[in-house]
């Protein structure tokens, strides 16, 4: 059977003056992929990501996930109907322990969502145990999130997004930051947990090492426009694309 087609963008145009951050983007996530973004900085890879979780509202185009309108939704409405975004801890709860911003994010998913009831109440906490297991930080479920060190924090921010059980997960940069020695480490489980989860992914990526391992499909950004997606192999050995994104 075909997979299935999860979100959906068609001709997003969205300026900031003069700037051009999106000029007609299309593209399609189907289920199992791991689409890579590149293209040089200012191209608008993450204006798209804004606009698909409803922090920015395109001036044309849409975006539909599970065949549902969502364009310029309100983030939280996003979030609960499964789209993720990762690497946002210091918007979270930063003086909250690991296993409180997941017990959080659990009950964001809820119909009546209540930020006094009492978290370790929540009956999803054994789930949320199998998540931390799954990144490998379930010695630091109950530090405080912002306080890990960088590749630890990077794997405890994909737990917290796992516990709001997306169908997507959105991220900017996944290893920034984290030291080049432990980069693909960090890498290697975040895509593990995602695959394991069955979480479908969409990621910016710098480092065209980490595009040619873990993507599934690339999409190259150049000027609010995709000037080309395909297969890593192809995307990235197509001379123009070496010439303007992986420069020489
Ligand atoms: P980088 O790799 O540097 O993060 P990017 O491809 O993610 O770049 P965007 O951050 O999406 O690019 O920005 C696209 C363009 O839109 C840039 O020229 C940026 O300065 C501009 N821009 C983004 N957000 C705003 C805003 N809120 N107001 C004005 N201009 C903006």
């Amino acid at each position: 059977s075909a997979p299935r087609l999860l979100l959906q963008a068609e001709g997003l145009k969205l300026h900031f003056g003069g700037i051009i951050a999106a000029d007609g983007i299309n593209l399609s996530l189907y289920d199992g992929e791991h689409l890579a973004i590149i293209g040089p900085n200012g191209a608008g890879k993450t204006t798209f990501l804004n606009i698909c979780t409803g922090y920015l509202r395109p001036q044309g185009g849409y975006v539909r996930f599970e065949n549902r309108e969502i364009t310029a939704h309100p983030p939280r409405d996003i979030t609960r109907l499964g789209i993720a975004r990762a690497f946002q801890i210091p918007q979270l709860f930063a003086e909250q322990t690991v296993l409180e911003n997941m017990l959080l994010a659990a009950s964001v998913r809820e119909r009546h969502w209540n930020p006094l009831r009492n978290l370790h109440a929540i009956p999803e906490r054994r789930e949320m145990e199998e998540l931390l297991e799954l990144v490998g930080c379930s010695d630091v479920r109950d530090r405080v999130a912002s306080e890990l060190p960088e590749g630890k924090r990077k794997l405890a921010d994909i737990a917290i997004a796992l516990a709001l059980k997306p169908r997507v997960l959105l991220m900017d940069e996944p290893t920034s930051g984290v030291a080049s020695a432990d980069k693909f480490d960090v890498m290697e489980t975040l895509m593990n947990a995602l695959r394991k989860a069955k979480v479908s992914s969409v990621f910016v990526e710098h480092d065209m090492e980490m595009v040619s391992r873990y993507a599934t499909r690339v999409a190259v950004w150049a000027q609010g426009k995709i000037q080309t997606t395909g297969k890593p192999d192809v995307v990235l050995n197509d001379p123009e694309v070496i010439r303007n994104v992986i420069g020489g």
